[in-house]
């Protein structure tokens, strides 16, 4: 028995869990687009906010089964904190500094060899800026490739079944309706109470 200090039927009152009141059944992905998908009343089968990893994979997956589907960013690229501030931009670091000191060809060429002398914080923003604008082109590609709508805009829920996207600027507005939406918009980092020299840049 659970140690809680409470006797069941004191008096207390069950609350309802918020879960269930959302619409939790699952998506009917078919395999492939061969099967005949019901045609819906809204503008999308499925809306997805956010285009880091998380959202890019289930937008693709969903219209590889015949699944209409539109994807909001509101960053002015795709690719998430994934792509713009944390796993690729950190590894291109790593690897163009082991790339740029001849790290790994010392064992060849003897413990003095080195690309380059005198390695900038500009040489390792150089390589990471090229590999974020590849891995931007091949996002782009692949959504448009499977049909995915790419809306560079903040999504906001107006109710269960619509979505207001509204422009960076906040000039323009437009909404839209969904069958289900994919919540991948990420997380985003706290400071708490921890005093930081500069302002933390989320
Ligand atoms: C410095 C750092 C280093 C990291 N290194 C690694 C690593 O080495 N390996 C690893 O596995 N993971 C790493 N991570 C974690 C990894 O980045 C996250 O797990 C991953 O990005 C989560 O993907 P996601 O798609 O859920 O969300 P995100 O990548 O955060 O993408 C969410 C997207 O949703 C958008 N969005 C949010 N709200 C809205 C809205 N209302 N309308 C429209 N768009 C919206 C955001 O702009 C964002 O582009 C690192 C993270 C950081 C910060």
């Amino acid at each position: 028995m659970a140690k809680t200090g409470l006797k069941a039927n004191d008096g207390a009152v069950a609350l309802e869990d918020p879960m269930t009141k959302l619409d939790n059944s699952a998506i009917p992905l078919t395999a492939d687009k061969t099967t005949p998908v019901e045609p819906s009343p809204y503008d999308y089968d499925l809306f997805v906010i956010g285009s880091g990893p998380a959202g890019q994979r289930a937008a693709i997956q969903a219209a590889k089964a015949g699944r209409r589907v539109a994807v909001a960013e509101r960053m002015a690229s795709v690719g998430g904190i994934c792509l713009h501030h944390g796993t690729i931009p950190s590894k291109t670091f790593r690897e163009a500094a082991l790339h740029l000191s001849g790290y790994r060809e010392r064992g060849v060429y003897g413990a003095a060899y080195t690309v380059k002398t005198d390695i900038t914080m500009s040489d390792l923003l150089f390589r990471a800026d090229w590999v974020i604008r590849n891995e931007i082109d091949v996002i782009r590609h692949q959504l448009r490739r499977n049909s995915v709508e790419l809306w560079e805009a903040d999504a906001m829920f107006v109710d269960a079944h619509t979505i207001r996207l509204t422009t960076g600027d906040g000039q323009a507005q437009r909404e839209v309706t969904t069958d289900k939406v994919i919540i991948a918009c990420g997380t985003k980092s706290t400071n708490g109470d921890f005093p930081f020299a500069a302002p933390v840049r989320w």
